[in-house]
């Protein structure tokens, strides 16, 4: 399978500006999961742009 690098930025909602792995979902939910967060297209718009992608920020939406 090859990488789907183009589609998959179309659809990306992250706005953090200037990250290499947009569109690189294989690298963005390792990067994020290795610090206890989630990518940017698992919150709302509202909490994806302050960039607290926290698992605490997560549950704390979902409670
Ligand atoms: S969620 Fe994180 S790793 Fe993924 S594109 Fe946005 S800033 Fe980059």
């Amino acid at each position: 399978m090859e990488c789907q690098k183009e589609d998959n930025i179309k659809k990306c909602p992250c706005t953090y500006p200037g990250c290499d792995k947009k569109g690189l979902c294989c690298e963005c939910i390792a990067y994020h999961l290795k610090r206890d967060e989630l990518p940017a297209c698992c919150f709302p718009a509202d909490v994806e742009k302050t960039y607290d992608r926290s698992f605490k920020k997560f549950v704390e939406i979902h409670s």
